[in-house]
Parts: C-alpha cells; structure tokens; sequence
C-alpha cells in the first residue's frame, strides 16, 4: 500500500510575486537599510492607519524592544497569559522583569480582565496583552485597568494580523501593537515582524533600538543608547510586499477553510469547534478542543499515521522546563489555561487547502476518536 499524501500543518503562499521581487532587490545590491523596507513600512502604516510602522527581524525582536523602550527592567512585573507562544513571556524576561500569568477566560483563551486587575501588585509595570489563535482580546477593557493602574500595555498580535476589535484594527489602540510574519502566520517574511504605534518619540526610539542604537539623525557611527541588531532585510521586506499585495485573498481564503471545518466538526462527535464570538477572528490556527477523556497523543499519533499532521497546541508558558526550573512554576497554578492547553489539537490549516484536504481531516478525525473510544 502507498502511504498517504501528508497533509502538513502549515504552508505559506509564495509565488512568482516574490520571486520577482526578491530579484529586484538583489539585483539592485541594497540588500538592507534601503528603501524596501521603508515601503514595507509604509504599506503597514497605511492598511492598519497607524503613523508608524518599524519592520523588524522578528515578532519577538519587536515586542523586546517595546518593553525596553517602555523602560521596564530588573523588579519589576508584566501580566501576561501562559496560554501563548513561549516568545510573548520570555521578552519580559529579557528585560531582567518577571512574567505574571493572568488567567484566561475560558471562550475566548485569552486574558481575563478581573484576572489581569486581580495580578496587580506595587511592582506592576505593564500588561502584554496576546491575541490568541488570532481572537482578539478584551483591548477596550485591559486598556481602562490599564489606565485606572498607571500601567503600559504592549500588545503581541502575531497570531492576529491584520485583525481588529469591534471593527477598529489592532495597533491602531495607543499602545505599541506587534506582528510576527513567521513562515506559519497569516503573511510571512520567512522571519520578521513590525511594530505599529502613532507616537512620535517612540517611533524614532523604536527606530534607534532595532539599528544598534543609532542617533535619530541617522548618523552611522555614532550610538546613542543602548540597541540590538533587530532589522528586517530588503529581501526579506520584498517577500513581504508580494505578501501584503495578496493579504485580502489569503485571509478570505483562510476565513473560507475555516468555515468548512468548523460546519464539519460540530458533528464530529468529541471534539468541540473553535470559538464565535462578538468579534472576528483573524484565522491563524484551526485548534478545536478534544474531550477530556480523550488521549490527545493517541489521537495525534493514529492522525499523523493516516497522513494527517497533528500537534497538541499550545502548552501552557509556565509549565514549560525552563519556567518551571528557573521561575518556580508548577501545575495547577492556572486551572483554567491548563485544561484549554491540555485539550486544544492543531490541525493542517493553510490558504491553499483543498475542500478534500479539509474533509479529509475531519474524516480521519472522526475515526481516530472512534477507534480510541472503542480501545
Ligand atoms: C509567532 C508569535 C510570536 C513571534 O514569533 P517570531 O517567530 O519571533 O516572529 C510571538 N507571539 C506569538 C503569540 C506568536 O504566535
């Protein structure tokens, strides 16, 4: 028998568009610090209507450096949700600060906003707020504990790009909002991010700290502060402008597979859809939740033998081994993320699955729940 044709989790959309724009950019010898990023910055700017855009190497690059702009550093404390990818706690760390989990509401798998208030201490600096699965958070409420505590909010949006909340885009909030362009994210540059903020002074310092600290009037050798090497490259913004240009059809793309898996696994019994709400979703994972008498890696394992790729997703930040070891975190701490963490699967989900790649999926699905119900 021929093994079956893999279906992989994730795959980007790369197209002659890139090809010719990545050539463009080699061909004209300004590999970094021209004018493609500048573009690719532009064109952020204007679709999200933010004034600023920074490109920068990475989602994680831009978050750092937004905490570090905001000066948080050695004692003090950011609230943020376990229930995330490790890089949104481990920036605070960076900083020398400590991460404080918040809970989690169980909808929508981000932050609580009592939780958030509830982890407030002296030593409170800021709230880094994570758009999970790309489900925007409660911004309009984090904002007023935020203002109510004399707090920062930084907001990691990489898994919501291009998303909004009651219709007004992430970023476009007062606080410096981040998006990651991974190889699995809704748009990617193989690696990079941006940072979107209207403000000024933090602009030109974000500007500074992602080019080694370089003085605002762009003087080469003379650092003023502090920074970090955290510059997307011209190739790489070229990736991203073919990406942008084609953004609209891969989010409406992504909106439509999600749409059939979501009709088909509501009667897959064991599994429970992914959250609708009030507000959109800008779709970056397909994560239904298995029942908890379910053996997830018994799953995963009798999907990935059927072609069908599969990973349990997302573990929880501070169940991690180095949260654990290094900051003393334990199961039980978070019931709530816990037991969303411990029943959440990820299932192949890219812009140019097949409708018998998603059927296929949610067929093997139904089987493999059977066969575990009747081991
Ligand atoms: C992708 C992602 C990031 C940033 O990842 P990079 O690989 O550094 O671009 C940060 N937070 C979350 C929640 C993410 O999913």
């Amino acid at each position: 028998m021929t093994p079956p044709e893999v279906i992989p989790l994730a795959r980007p959309v790369i197209g002659d568009r890139e090809r010719e724009l990545v050539d463009g950019v080699l061909r004209s010898r300004q590999l970094s610090l021209g004018p493609t990023v500048t573009e690719f910055e532009r064109m952020w700017a204007d679709r999200i209507g933010t004034k600023h855009a920074v490109a920068c190497s990475s989602g994680t690059a831009g978050l750092h450096c937004c905490l570090h702009a905001l000066g948080i550093g050695p004692g003090d404390e950011v609230i943020t949700s376990s229930f995330s990818f490790v890089a949104s706690a481990n920036v605070i760390v960076y900083t020398g600060a400590t991460p404080v989990f918040a809970e989690v509401d169980p909808l929508t798998f981000n932050m609580d906003p009592a939780a958030v208030e509830a982890a407030i201490t002296p030593r409170t600096r800021a709230i880094l707020v994570v758009d999970i699965f790309g489900y925007p958070a409660d911004v309009p409420a984090l904002i007023a504990i935020a203002e109510r505590h004399g707090l920062a909010i930084v907001e990691d949006a990489c898994q919501s790009i291009d998303g909004d909340f009651n219709g007004k885009k992430l970023g476009t909030y007062g606080h410096p909002s981040v998006y990651g362009f991974y190889a699995n994210k809704q748009l990617t540059t193989a690696e990079g991010g941006v940072i979107l903020t209207d403000d000024d002074a933090l602009y030109l310092l974000l500007k500074s700290l992602t080019n080694q600290g370089r003085s605002d009037d762009g003087a080469w050798l003379v650092h003023s502060r502090l920074g970090f090497n955290y510059r997307l490259s011209d190739v790489h913004a070229a990736i991203g402008i073919a990406q942008i240009e084609r953004l609209d059809w891969m989010q409406d793309a992504r909106a439509r597979i999600a749409a059939r898996y979501q009709a088909r696994m509501a009667s897959v019994d064991g599994v429970t859809p992914m959250y609708e709400g009030p507000q959109r979703r800008s779709w970056f994972v397909y994560a239904p939740r298995l029942d908890p008498d379910l053996d997830r890696d018994a799953i995963i394992g009798r999907l990935e033998a059927e072609g069908v790729s599969a990973k349990p997703y997302l573990p929880c930040i501070h169940l991690q081994p180095y949260y654990r070891t290094d900051h003393g975190h334990a199961p039980g701490e978070l019931p709530v993320t816990e037991e969303i963490s411990a029943s959440t699967i990820a299932l192949p989900f890219f812009c140019e699955m097949t409708d018998e790649q998603v059927d296929r999926v949610c067929d093997t699905m139904e089987r493999a729940i059977q066969a575990e119900r009747a081991a």
